[in-house]
């Protein structure tokens, strides 16, 4: 079994990765784009929870911001509670957009409270991404 992975672009141009989107490369303007493969597993760098969404959104709403591997940062939907900074997520494609969940749980897409250990309580201090 291969590890999990998402694809996001990467210019030719410029070598930027980012995530897949219409227009062109956003650091250089290039209009080429080519798949690249990025493991699934990312590090929490913030989350929070909204507590009046758009309307079609369940409220509340949690949203983790994770560094992937290559700098590309994903704005994705977590579960509650929010998981704390520094925590390892696997990252998935839900529809539009990305869904993320704690390393070791059922997997993106079944969620359930509890799932991620609470902001403050991993024990350890946030150390950012390398
Ligand atoms: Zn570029």
């Amino acid at each position: 079994m291969t590890a999990p992975e998402i694809v996001v672009s990467r210019c030719p141009s410029c070598a930027a990765r980012y995530l897949p989107r219409d227009g062109p490369c956003p650091k250089c303007g290039a209009t080429a784009a080519e798949p690249c493969p990025l493991p699934a597993r990312g590090t929490v760098l913030a989350a929070t929870e909204l507590a009046s969404p758009v309307a079609g959104w369940t409220a509340p709403h949690p949203l983790v911001l994770v560094e992937m591997a290559q700098s590309v940062r994903v704005l994705c939907v977590g579960s509650r509670p929010a998981p704390a900074p520094g925590t390892e997520v696997e990252v998935a494609r839900d529809g539009d957009g990305y869904r993320c969940s704690a390393v070791g749980a059922a997997g993106p897409g079944v969620r359930g409270e509890g799932e991620f250990p609470a902001v403050g309580a991993a024990g350890r201090p946030f150390e950012p991404p390398r």
